[in-house]
């Protein structure tokens, strides 16, 4: 959990008791409170500082019961101890000098991070249930061109909900985490809001792109989000090209709903649109919203939970075998160049998070797209898998 920084000059006030009640600290709290251990970084070229000596009370105070290692960073000769010596009057025992410039003392941290954090029967126990949907992170990330309402979508969301931590705006970060629970599921929020305001471009430019790849790449579910007043663009299809290369289940959010006046009319065009434009998103369920008004915008976690439901579901392996070997009798592969029928022996599914199926062909077979199409066809309209890319592969024993 990596917290937001606390800054000198939030820092300003002479009393502990106000460095506490700082909502940046009362943050951070939130955070450290659900780690095992706590990495407290300080710069070992400056040394020792009032504000180090002040965040370390708190953490004594407020943590007492967990580990922490002082990480002394900036040490880029780590032989010389130098850097270490102020800050032993902190009284910790457990000191590594590191440089993240230089990529030095990582392999030490790592050990000595093992060290502390042996797994306990709660943890074994909790990992044993951590595919229940109960247990998960669900990761979601916000995406669309600027200016659609990715912001103002997010605010709404975090308005009623109780944010754990947040990354503080204006850090540089491409894309920022905030972690919050609902119904005693965590989620984390990836979102790529901030980007425009810190690069002051309208322009959707190679930042906000990478960022945008970078927010997709790391979520389970994309939201992709598109302004109901201005249509599909190339923007909006560019990045709904990157949900499917990254195969991530997905959520189409048409935000400024309050905007629309013939909504009827809007839908069917809209749903025409898709399937000219970006087919390979027709599974991803469509929302409209209004980060305005509110409307709808309670229903997003109810549609993220489902669809993360999709996303790793499993299902046994006799009904697939069962479901393609109907699939089969129904309907042959097509032959193609091959001299022999192409015949299905049976199949399973391998993957979720993703779904992924193998399907199991005679010798020497080969399945033909199309065909692949109509078993996909068949598993969604059995299991639904809705917002969920569904993977087949198969082989010729
Ligand atoms: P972002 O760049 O995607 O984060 O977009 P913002 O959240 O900054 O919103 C861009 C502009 O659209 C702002 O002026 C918002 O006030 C406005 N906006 C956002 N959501 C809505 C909405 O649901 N309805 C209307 N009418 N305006 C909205």
């Amino acid at each position: 959990i990596d917290t937001g920084g606390i800054e000198q000059e939030n820092n300003n006030q002479k009393s502990f008791k106000s460095f506490e009640t700082n909502w940046i600290v009362k943050n951070i709290g939130l955070g450290l409170k659900e780690a095992d251990l706590i990495l407290f970084v300080v710069d070992g070229k400056e040394g020792l500082n009032p504000l180090d000596k002040t965040i370390f009370k708190w953490i004594k105070i407020k943590f007492s019961n967990k580990p922490i290692i002082l990480l002394v960073n900036k040490a880029d000769d780590r032989n010389n101890e130098v850097y270490s010596l102020e800050f032993y009057e902190l009284g910790l025992e457990n000191i590594i000098q590191v440089s993240a410039l230089h990529n030095l003392g990582f392999a030490d941290l790592l050990n000595t991070i093992i060290e502390h954090i042996k797994p306990t029967d709660e943890t074994k126990k909790n990992k044993k249930i951590s595919l229940n949907i109960d247990e998960t992170d669900i990761k979601f990330a916000l995406v669309g061109k600027p200016n659609v309402g990715k912001s103002s979508i997010l605010n709404q969301i975090l308005g009623e909900e109780r944010v754990l931590v947040s990354d503080i705006p204006g850090t540089t970060r491409d894309a920022i985490d905030t972690f919050i629970e609902k119904d005693e599921i965590k989620f984390t929020i990836i979102d790529t809001a901030g980007i425009k305001k810190n690069s002051k471009k309208k322009d959707f430019d190679f930042i906000s792109i990478a960022a945008t790849e970078e927010a997709i790449k790391r979520s389970d579910i994309s939201l992709l989000v598109m302004d109901a007043t201005t249509g599909v663009n190339h923007q909006d299809l560019r990045i709904a090209g990157m949900i499917k290369e990254y195969n991530r289940a997905s959520i189409i959010v048409i935000n400024k709903w309050d905007l629309i006046e013939n909504r009827e009319e809007y839908v069917k065009k809209f749903l025409d649109d898709r399937k000219k434009l970006f087919p390979f998103l027709l599974h991803s369920p469509v929302i409209f919203v209004s980060a305005k008004t509110k409307i709808r915008i309670h229903k997003i976690f109810d549609i993220v939970k489902d669809v993360y439901k999709e996303y790793t579901k499993r299902i046994p392996d006799i009904e697939i075998s069962n479901l393609f070997r109907e699939c089969y009798s129904k309907k042959y592969p097509p032959r193609g160049k091959k001299k022999y029928p192409i015949v299905i022996l049976g199949g399973k599914q391998l993957e979720t998070k993703p779904p992924l199926f193998y399907v199991k062909l005679n010798k020497d077979g080969e399945l033909h797209t199309s065909y692949k199409r109509y078993l996909e066809n068949n598993i969604r309209e059995k299991y639904g898998f809705v917002g969920t890319p569904v993977k087949i592969i198969w082989r010729g024993e």
